[in-house]
């Protein structure tokens, strides 16, 4: 499963679940996305496989993506879960930190994970690099694509002028030609990463009298504790915030329909993703946050943006508002969402060989 495959399914409600295995890392980058330790929880393994075991080959996701934490701190579920999920049609992505990449052969329980999985991505950022060489990394996917697995690389940018990305995707380039498609992200203040650079100022709100549709909202999100939540935004994976309007249940007590089910028809989500959290809190007459997730957490226990999302988003109407958004953000391509996400003159690489770099729409998402 190429990463063009994978991230041109990312706008699709449902047609993918994120599973945080472990927030356990061995790895200390002073950056990470995640708030991730050497002692942090592993989400229940049992509890895990009863949920995968819920798919059906007529209701489950496409796409089982695995990260942490490290997720190859626990390969035998990486492969348990893989293994289950494909017996109901589900593919498996997994994203690792690469911390057993030490220049030499690739542990055989590494190589396992590769041949139970359809796609394997490793992280490599400024930050990775001491801890983790990049020749090393290197050395590490040509182990992954002897054994056929598709690859990635996720990197990250420090601005829009950070010439990180353009010096190792040339590097990439010169020597795996297309088999290694990159994925940019943004240097963002958040999870470990929250005291490296001072906070920017936070962006410019939407227009509350215009719709700015979130676009991460499609997949559910499985943290280590076993909640089921409709959106990766970390500081929600990290269970620093819980807002209630976005639960979608419990891996210990639903099944995946149900989480499916509620993804799809809660009005309240139907809305994030057509108009987005600033127009819901302004028909609301709720103040707005300083930030775009900041005030969607706030509809959280509000009745006048619940009783709004009622109206606007319940029944065959919002129902088709809602498909007319998925169309539109399914329509731009894997490339377009990349860019609302990170630097657009990068986003061409997540399908190396295919089109030129993306203009990005109004970035308002983490
Ligand atoms: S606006 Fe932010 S917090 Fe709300 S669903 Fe989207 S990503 Fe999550």
């Amino acid at each position: 499963m190429r990463l063009a495959e994978l991230m041109s399914l990312r706008q699709t409600i449902g047609a993918g679940v994120l599973v945080t295995l472990t927030d356990r890392c061995p790895l200390s980058c002073a950056h990470c996305s995640t708030a991730a330790t050497r002692q942090g929880r592993d989400l229940d393994r049992a509890a895990l496989l009863r949920f995968l075991g819920t798919f059906t080959v007529r209701a489950r996701p496409d796409v089982l993506m695995l990260t942490g934490g490290e997720p190859l701190l626990r390969p035998g579920l990486v492969v348990e879960a893989a293994d289950t999920a494909r017996a109901h049609g589900t593919r498996t992505a997994v994203l690792s930190g690469a911390f057993f990449a030490d220049g030499g052969p690739l542990p055989a329980t590494v190589r396992r994970v590769a041949r139970a999985v359809d796609h394997f991505s490793l992280s490599l950022d400024a930050f990775h690099e001491r801890q983790v060489p990049r020749p090393h990394v290197f050395d590490a996917l040509d182990g992954l694509l002897a054994t056929g697995v598709a690859v990635s690389l996720h990197l990250l940018a420090d601005g829009p002028a950070d010439t990180y990305p353009d010096e190792v995707s040339a590097q990439v380039q010169r020597r795996f030609g297309s088999e290694v498609p990159m994925l940019v992200g943004r240097l963002s203040p958040i999870g470990r990463g929250a005291g490296l650079r001072p906070r920017p100022r936070p962006q410019a709100l939407p227009d509350p009298r215009t719709a700015a549709p979130c676009d991460m909202a499609a997949w559910p999100v499985v943290t280590s504790d076993g909640s089921v939540t409709a959106c990766c935004n970390q500081d929600v994976a990290d269970r620093r915030v819980r807002p209630g309007h976005l639960g979608l249940g419990d891996i210990r007590s639903t099944t995946w329909q149900t989480v499916c089910e509620r993804a799809h028809a809660d009005p309240m989500l139907r809305m994030i993703r057509t108009v987005g959290p600033v127009h819901i809190a302004g028909r609301a007459g709720l103040p707005l946050a300083d930030g775009y997730c900041t005030t969607c957490h706030r509809l959280d226990g509000s009745d006048a943006a619940r009783d709004w999302a009622d109206r606007a988003g319940a029944g065959p109407a919002g129902e088709l508002l809602q498909a007319a958004a998925v169309r539109r953000g399914e329509a731009a391509g894997p490339a377009a969402l990349v860019a609302r996400h990170g630097p657009a003159r990068h986003a061409h690489l997540v399908d190396p060989g295919h089109g030129p770099a993306v203009r990005p729409r109004q970035e308002h998402t983490p």
